[in-house]
């Protein structure tokens, strides 16, 4: 960031002492001085406030000169012509101030380092209450899996799903792996998944010994296309796993009429879309169960947690029991099935019960920052806005876009370095499955592909700046004109 400072009242010289230059600092909100050659203004260094501290924890004195000190300063300095790309690469821990010189060495303006205009993908959404209750389990002494916040959290999630039950552990792809253990799922069976899709769907698959199947995606939901399930399904298949990605609800009528016709069972995995709805009922609430993952980056975070929830009371017992060592309720150190450690602690579930407490105010947020996305996207011709079907309520995880190189000019990696440049966070669209190594099959599946090619997730976060957005946005529609 360049600054307009009037640069006169930074500069000290050679003969000035720690005295005056802590004056000179302190009259800036910056926290430097500039030293310079007395009659010429050439620039020597840059002293800040840390290099005063520092020569005072050294021994020198409010009346020592400058000059005394040794090795003080900073001399990094740059043209007024130089990109400003190349600027970025200067700063440092060290340094975050750098004068730019004119042919005469004399110091015309800055280039101040503003860590805070990195705009992060995605951020939690905090206030008081975390601490307070975090504050709680620390002092009660309540921090593992006992306490009181984990059944809250439990019922909190439930509540506001529209099932009967829920079961908390400790991430998204453990309650995966739950649900699918409970459903008696493994080795010889298949289940079928979108390729387009976090690994962690896939992985939980194999984890069970089952087979993951992948299945192409719709080019208007984004989510597994449905018209391709059937022939998918064989005399192995188990179960479907849909996935609402990026926050988008899959269309769960026809998925459901399938999975009945061939006896199937459904696994929502709403790990992106807690709080969206499919023709005005709750995502997590529409099958035989769902999952959600509450990782930093998700619609609530726990900072590391996940949920499996549905209305089948013996399933969801199962899953406590797989959850907690397969140790049976009522019979301690009596282990009736290999279980898992797979619980969360009463702290991460005390910041669950604050998160809950504001999902929809957070998702209110959310969706106010789609809003503002795609009031300065809508009619860009060579972008394609995100899926928002009439059948369903969106909550807009991360705000990802497509842009149609061939019509744009330039292609995601392109922007993606602009937007590093500018400090600003972006992801791409993941690799569908079919086309990473561990999961390889030679089936082509072109919507996906061409989804991973094309899509950008831009910075989604609940509290954005609506000027930060402006930026963003800018910065993207200028590339289509160059
Ligand atoms: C995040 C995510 C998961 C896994 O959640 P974790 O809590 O990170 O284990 C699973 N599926 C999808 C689609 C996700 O986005």
């Amino acid at each position: 960031m360049k600054m307009n400072i009037k640069i006169e009242n930074l500069l000290i010289n050679r003969n000035s002492t720690i005295r005056e230059i802590m004056r000179v600092i302190n009259a800036n909100r910056i926290g430097v001085s500039i030293l310079v050659e007395k009659e010429s203004n050439k620039f020597i260094s840059m002293v800040t406030d840390g290099d005063i501290r520092r020569a005072l924890l050294k021994g020198f004195g409010l009346n020592s000169c400058i000059d005394e000190v040794p090795r003080v300063g900073n001399a990094t300095t740059v043209q007024s012509d130089t990109p400003l790309s190349d600027v970025m690469q200067l700063f440092s821990d060290k340094i975050r101030v750098i004068p730019i010189l004119d042919n005469k060495y004399r110091v015309i303006d800055l280039h101040l380092s503003d860590n805070r205009r990195r705009i992060a993908v995605a951020q939690p959404f905090f206030d008081d209450k975390e601490i307070d209750l975090v504050n709680e389990c620390i002092v009660s002494g309540w921090v593992s899996s006992n306490g009181k916040f984990v059944e809250k959290f439990e019922e909190m999630v439930a509540r506001h799903t529209g099932t009967k039950y829920a079961v908390s552990c400790n991430s998204g792809t453990s309650a995966l792996h739950l649900i699918l253990m409970a459903h008696g799922i493994g080795a010889g069976d298949e289940v079928i998944i979108p390729s387009l899709t976090f690994a962690a769907t896939a992985n939980a698959v194999t984890y069970t010994g089952a087979k993951p199947i992948f299945v192409d995606s719709d080019i208007e939901t984004w989510n597994i296309d449905v018209s391709k399930i059937e022939i998918a399904i064989t005399k192995n298949t188990k179960a479907i796993i849909p996935v609402h990605l990026y926050g988008h609800p899959a269309d769960m009528d026809p998925i459901n009429k399938i999975a009945k016709e061939f006896d199937l069972i459904v696994i929502e995995d709403a790990a992106e879309a807690q709080g969206a709805s499919y023709k005005n009922r709750m995502v997590g609430s529409l099958s035989d169960a769902a999952t959600f993952s509450f990782f930093g980056n998700k619609i609530i975070t726990t900072g590391e947690g996940g949920m499996v929830v549905t209305n089948n009371l013996e399933i969801a017992e199962k899953c406590r029991l797989l959850r907690n060592h397969g140790m049976t309720k009522d019979k301690r150190y009596w282990h009736e099935v290999v279980g898992y450690n797979y619980r969360l602690t009463n702290i991460q579930a005390a910041i669950g019960v604050a998160q809950m407490g504001k999902i929809d105010l957070i998702i209110q947020k959310k969706l106010s920052v789609a809003k503002e996305y795609n009031n300065l996207l809508k009619g860009v011709e060579w972008i394609t806005l995100p899926p928002n079907k009439s059948f369903a309520n969106s909550v807009y995880w991360l705000y990802t876009i497509i842009i149609n190189e061939d019509k744009a000019g330039f292609d995601v990696n392109t922007l993606m370095k602009v937007f590093k440049k500018n400090k600003i966070d972006s992801r791409i669209v993941f690799y569908p499955l079919h086309t990473l190594p561990i999961y390889k099959t030679n089936e082509e599946f072109p919507v996906s592909e061409k989804l991973h090619k094309m899509g950008i997730s831009l910075p989604s976060a609940p509290d954005m700046d609506k000027k930060d957005i402006k930026e963003i946005t800018d910065i993207i529609i200028s590339q289509g004109g160059l």
